[in-house]
């Protein structure tokens, strides 16, 4: 403050792309990619500058059921006017809804919820799940934790810490626990790094990395190693879970379940939510206290979980993933693209030329998409409500993009 009382203009910081307002506001953490979209409707945004795209990529997976569908602004604004918020140390009959569709839409064998607020949050509390389980069981403490290169879970002290690369930019003097990190694909190195670690935490489908499948040969693989060394399996289905493989949730899509699933970006449709399913060997063993949280479980976030399962379900958007992924697979590789990877609607398309070039001509063609740590994967994470129409579309751009 100034001796006026007003706060004085702070000096103007900038990353790329960002308004002038921003510059001055805000921390330049966020490079800006050059469109503002002032408005969505279904799978297409339209920009401050009159531009109307379709959206391949929701905001990170998080726009899971596209923009301003009807029900989901039923179900907020029917629960903002009952009850805002409460917290945990009072029973909600929303939360314990959601909690009951979620276990039952989610994998057979974890069969409790926890709430949460975001995909690094979900993966903290798995951790102290598992650390807290493994030491219960054998009366001392494992260290470590085993995660796979090229994994993202998250930014927050533990979550980054199993995060490939992360000392680039964690901040943090130390890990809070070992960390090995194996190579993808093999199993020689998964099976020695297990002796000991209280968790693996795995992406069924890597998304940040480029959209790489584990494989279900690897994940069978690995829930047998899991078992054999005592090692609490985590899904990190953060981005690939919600539906975006075809499934509920990948662990269904390639039948191996794991100790402890986390889950979260589109969970409440783009309002904050994240949870851990739980196992019930893991549920039974929890004590009062174990774990927390202020705003996870809250009214709100409750309401749109159980809304958006049921639009899933409702609208059939498992088996609308499963054919549009198939008609992106069979007509989307032309123009710059050479190969498609991933699975459903969290697919990487390999090009030849740099992923970010070839972002931005497809952004002149209406269409936009993300990239990844993959410099040569353009990164799909289109809205469940994407339509055949969209894929044709992209196709038809793809073409005309110089290879
Ligand atoms: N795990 C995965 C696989 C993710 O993709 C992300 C975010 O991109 C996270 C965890 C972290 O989620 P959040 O940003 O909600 O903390």
């Amino acid at each position: 403050m100034s001796e006026t009382g007003v706060a004085a203009v702070p000096e103007t910081l900038g990353a790329t792309g960002m308004t002038e307002e921003e510059r001055r506001w805000m921390l330049p953490v966020y490079p800006h990619s050059g469109i503002e979209p002032v408005r969505g409707v279904g799978a297409l945004l339209e920009t401050r500058d009159g531009r109307t795209l379709i959206d391949f990529y929701g905001g990170h997976a998080v726009a899971l059921l596209g923009y301003a569908h009807p029900r989901l602004i039923t179900a907020l604004d029917e629960q903002a006017r009952t009850l805002f918020f409460q917290s945990n140390v009072v029973p909600l009959e929303v939360r314990a809804r959601a909690a009951k569709r979620l276990v039952q839409w989610g994998p057979e064998g974890l069969t409790r919820a926890f709430f949460v607020n975001s995909g690094a949050e979900a993966n903290e509390n798995a951790f102290r799940l598992a650390f807290r389980h493994t030491e219960r069981r054998e009366g001392r403490k494992r260290r470590k934790i085993v995660a796979l290169e090229g994994a993202f879970h998250g930014r927050t002290a533990a979550a980054a810490a199993v995060t490939w690369g992360s000392e680039r930019w964690y901040g943090f003097p130390q890990a809070p626990f070992d960390v090995t990190f194996v190579p993808r694909g093999d199993l020689a190195a998964l099976e020695e790094a297990l002796v000991d670690a209280a968790a693996l935490i795995v992406e069924p489908v890597q998304g940040q990395a480029g959209a790489y499948e584990a494989g279900e040969s690897w994940l069978v693989a690995a829930r047998e190693m899991t078992k054999a060394s005592g090692t609490v399996l985590i899904f990190d289905e953060v981005q690939c879970g919600l539906g975006r493989s075809g499934q509920p949730f990948a662990a269904q899509a390639y039948g191996v379940t794991p100790d402890l699933l986390t889950t979260a970006k589109g969970l409440a449709g783009g309002f904050p939510a994240g949870a851990v399913l739980v196992s019930d060997e893991l549920a039974r063993g929890l004590r009062e206290g174990d774990l927390g949280t202020t705003f996870g479980g809250g009214p709100l976030a409750c309401a749109l979980i159980n809304t958006v399962i049921q639009i899933i379900e409702d609208e059939g958007l498992l088996q609308r993933v499963r054919d549009l992924s198939e008609r992106i697979r069979t007509t989307c590789v032309t123009g710059p693209v050479t190969a498609v990877q991933g699975k459903g609607f969290l697919l990487g398309l390999r090009t030849t030329r740099p992923a970010k070039e070839i972002q931005l001509e497809l952004i002149e063609h209406g269409i936009l998409t993300g990239t990844s740590g993959d410099p040569h994967i353009v990164r799909l994470l289109p809205p469940l409500v994407l339509d055949a129409v969209h894929v044709d579309q992209m196709a038809a751009a793809l073409k005309e993009i110089r290879p």
